[in-house]
């Protein structure tokens, strides 16, 4: 069977990497977390002195853009990726609450984005994927046979986000997370480069009310009707 490309995009902790994730095991093909990779900037750049208190040294970070590598790998015990950068395991360290805080801005520059969108397109040329993010479907990959644009009440997405951290045992507010979550929405809905919107030919999905089978069927229900259509 032919394959083709999937974008997943929508607003934060719409629960995007885990469908995209279980669509990809279902269908065999290969699953990419773009989001991954602006929090692994982020955190190089925390680690490496270019965001300090919130405030960006976009200079320091455009010299050093080159040299941040990141990569994706399977663990073999979860079969689930996990994501490199420069070598080192940074799966957890990229999921906390300060590189959430600081990722957004991060995301929002030019410099960081076409290094971003350059890699991103790389890893799907041979097709067979399926990516989520903000801009999927809208600039990477603005040919993707099958793209979903995914939402969900902010209450809600900020109550999945505050479980999924008590789930790893991690301190969490509900009120910061809430806060977080609408002012992620803002700024990638208001940034200049890429901002975050559906794309003319996606499908909306509002998860709000969904139970994770029925979105599992809805999904799959939507591969096999793009996949009959591009035989
Ligand atoms: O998907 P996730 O929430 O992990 O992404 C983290 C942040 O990275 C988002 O809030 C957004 O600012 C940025 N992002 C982006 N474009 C993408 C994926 C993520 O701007 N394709």
């Amino acid at each position: 069977m032919k394959k083709i490309t999937i974008a997943i995009d929508g607003f934060s902790s719409c629960g995007k990497s885990t469908m995209a994730k279980e669509l990809a095991k279902q269908i065999g093909y290969i699953y990419i977390d773009s989001g991954a990779m602006y929090r692994a900037v982020t955190l190089y750049s925390m680690e490496n002195g270019i965001i300090k208190n919130g405030i960006i040294d976009t200079d320091k970070l455009k010299k050093q853009i080159a040299d941040i590598h990141i990569t994706f790998q399977l663990d073999p015990e979860t079969g689930k990726p996990v994501t490199y950068l420069n070598g080192q395991n940074v799966e957890d360290k990229i999921r906390g609450m300060e590189v959430s805080s600081n990722v957004s801005p991060i995301a929002a520059l030019d410099f960081v984005r076409v290094a971003m969108v350059a890699l991103q397109q790389e890893m799907g040329e041979a097709k067979g994927i399926v990516m989520d993010g903000r801009d999927i479907g809208t600039t990477v990959f603005p040919k993707a046979e099958l793209k979903i644009f995914v939402t969900a009440a902010p209450e809600i997405r900020a109550q999945r986000r505050y479980d999924e951290l008590k789930a790893k045992g991690e301190t969490a507010n509900y009120e910061d997370i809430l806060k977080n979550v609408i002012e992620r929405d803002h700024i990638d809905q208001t940034r200049e480069v890429s901002p975050l919107k559906m794309a003319d030919d996606a499908l909306l999905l509002d998860n709000s009310n969904l139970t994770h089978v029925q979105q599992s069927e809805w999904l799959m229900k939507q591969f096999n009707r793009v996949t009959e259509q591009a035989k």
